[in-house]
């Protein structure tokens, strides 16, 4: 497994691999891209493996972005179990794992942002003002780094596929993107590189999340919408759960539903964020109104 820091000795990689490549099969590599930003578990896998079923490389980055994260959340304590991730990536048969310095990405002098508009002031950016913006910056500047053909985004974080999606539309970007589908827990946790943040006591509650968006989904069919959102906030807060938001919007573009009820057919996320403890967890489910 190659592992770089720089953009310079990664480039140096991708030209010579691009051109062996090439003079051995008569055709330029696909180049599976996984950006993270590390303490690595199964759900960042399960990108690599869907990488490697469509790639003839796959490249995984592992960046902690501070632009990415609001003023007073948890940049400084996010989880940088460097060592681990890098024998795991390896054990994964990751052919690259880029892990650059906040210097090499940022340096001093930049001064540039990507901003989507409008998805991105859903959801989660009524709560993360900017967040956002952080991501997609670094998303454009990751893809112009690597220079992936294909790049995998997990479902897990939705509006951040639906928002990279809008952008690479948008800006006419040339990668071909995916979303995974959320690897869970047995017990329906979401895989996430924060639930080491969860007590004893909060992991016990934290799987009735999933089990309860799970329910609601089902009875939107069949209850008017303010209903079922009102049922699951008030069973979630007997939990222990407090929210920012649970809401249903229509995909792809996160648009609001007109009225109370599911056109047929029709693509939908239920999506929550809301905090156990301190712990701030996201999920959702996307289905289709039948
Ligand atoms: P992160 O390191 O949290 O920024 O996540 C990196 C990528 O892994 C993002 O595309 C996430 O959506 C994806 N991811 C995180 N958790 C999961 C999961 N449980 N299942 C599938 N993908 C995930």
């Amino acid at each position: 497994m190659n592992n770089f820091s720089d953009i310079k000795s990664y480039k140096n990689w991708l030209n010579k691999t691009r051109v062996d490549f090439f003079e051995k099969n008569k055709r330029f590599p696909k180049i599976g891209f996984v950006p993270t930003m590390g303490a690595l578990h199964e759900g960042h896998i399960s990108l690599v493996k869907e990488a490697q079923k469509e790639c003839d490389f796959t490249v995984l980055s592992i960046f902690v972005n501070p632009s990415q994260f609001v003023k007073g959340e948890d940049f400084e304590k996010y989880p940088r179990p460097v060592s681990i991730d890098l024998d795991l990536a390896k054990r994964s048969k990751v052919d690259v794992v880029f892990l650059p310095e906040v210097g090499e990405i940022y340096p001093a002098e930049f001064s540039s942002l990507v901003s989507e508009q409008s998805l991105s002031k859903e959801l989660c950016g009524v709560y993360r003002p900017c967040h956002f913006d952080g991501v997609t910056t670094i998303v454009l500047k990751l893809f112009n780094m690597i220079e992936p053909t294909h790049a995998y985004f997990g479902l897990k974080d939705a509006q951040q596929f639906f928002v990279i999606q809008k952008i690479v539309s948008d800006l006419n970007i040339n990668v071909a993107l995916k979303g995974v589908a959320t690897l869970r827990e047995k017990d329906g946790l979401a895989l996430s590189s924060r639930n080491i943040y969860l007590s004893e006591s909060e992991r016990l509650a934290a799987p009735r999340l999933y089990q309860v968006l799970s329910e609601s989904k089902e009875s939107l069919f069949n209850k008017p919408l303010k209903d079922v959102l009102l049922g699951a906030r008030t069973k979630l807060e007997k939990s222990g759960f407090t929210f920012q938001y649970l809401e249903v919007l229509a995909l792809p573009l996160l648009s609001r539903l007109q009225g109370e009820t599911l056109e047929k057919g029709k693509e939908y996320i239920i999506a929550t964020a809301c905090f156990l403890g301190k712990t701030r967890l996201i999920d959702n489910i996307i289905f289709k109104a039948e």
